[in-house]
């Protein structure tokens, strides 16, 4: 990809957004049969799915704990995802997004209630364009509630961050690539409590304070389409 001149032009992005507008967002929920939950995301040019199985007894066995479960999440990139070809299987990458996509949506599970057992998150990425760990975390959320997991909450999630001086919200390919920094930041939207807060690059304290106040309210609209899918999937329907 070259680089582009500049990523702002007459205050609009290389994509026309404003600052802080999101990509175009779709969920839906239970999309895949064989699956005990499941989430489709798009987010501007990212295609993802999140596949969940369990809660069910743990394998190997040694890895269960006597009270709780565990939750297991796998991060994987197809390999037509990317302009050039990823090679399939597990990375440094893949494995670092994998433990922080566990760790964000850890907090609002009751792991207690299913000793030894074990929750798998499948997320795969099937097109990629920046922000793939954010929309693997919102679809992976989505696939929770749809298999019936207890949960205090969702998980919404988006990155922030700056290109030529501003600060944005939902960095695209161009902007991750060639701006200045990409914060990625995942919320547990009532309690407002960050699950989530990696950062490539640098804000002064004041950006970053604007930063995170803009991938809050990104979150609190990514919460309500989350929210929609569900409800569309277990709305009763007239007549039924
Ligand atoms: N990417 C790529 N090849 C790779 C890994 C990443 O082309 O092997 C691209 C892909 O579009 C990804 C983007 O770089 O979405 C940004 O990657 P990053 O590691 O920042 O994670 P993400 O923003 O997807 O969460």
């Amino acid at each position: 990809m070259e680089k582009p001149e500049k990523l702002l032009i007459d205050g609009k992005r290389l994509d026309g957004r404003a600052p802080d507008e999101l990509r175009p967002l779709k969920i839906k929920a239970g999309v895949l049969e064989r699956a005990d939950g499941s989430a489709y995301v798009e987010l501007g040019n990212n295609k993802v799915f999140a596949a969940v199985y369990g809660p069910r007894e743990m394998h190997p066995r040694h890895d269960q704990q006597p009270d709780s479960a565990v939750l297991r999440c796998r991060y994987s990139m197809a390999p037509f995802s990317v302009e050039d070809r990823k090679r399939p299987g597990p990375d440094r990458r893949s494995m670092e997004i994998s433990k922080v996509t566990r760790e964000a949506l850890e907090p609002v599970l009751f792991l207690e209630l299913y000793p030894r057992s074990v929750i798998d998150v499948f997320i795969e990425v099937l097109q990629a364009d920046a922000g793939t760990r954010t929309a693997g975390i919102n679809a992976a959320a989505v696939a929770l509630a749809d298999a019936g997991v207890p949960m205090r909450d969702l998980v919404s999630s988006v990155a922030v961050g700056k290109i030529d001086g501003t600060i944005i919200l939902d960095l695209m390919k161009e902007e991750d690539q060639f701006g200045t920094t990409d914060m990625p930041v995942a919320i547990i939207p009532r309690k407002k409590v960050v699950t989530l807060l990696q950062m490539d690059g640098h804000f002064t304290k004041e950006e970053f304070k604007q930063a995170l106040d803009l991938a809050f309210k990104g979150c609190e609209k990514i919460y309500e389409v989350q929210r929609q899918a569900l409800k569309e999937k277990y709305a009763i329907k007239e007549g039924e």
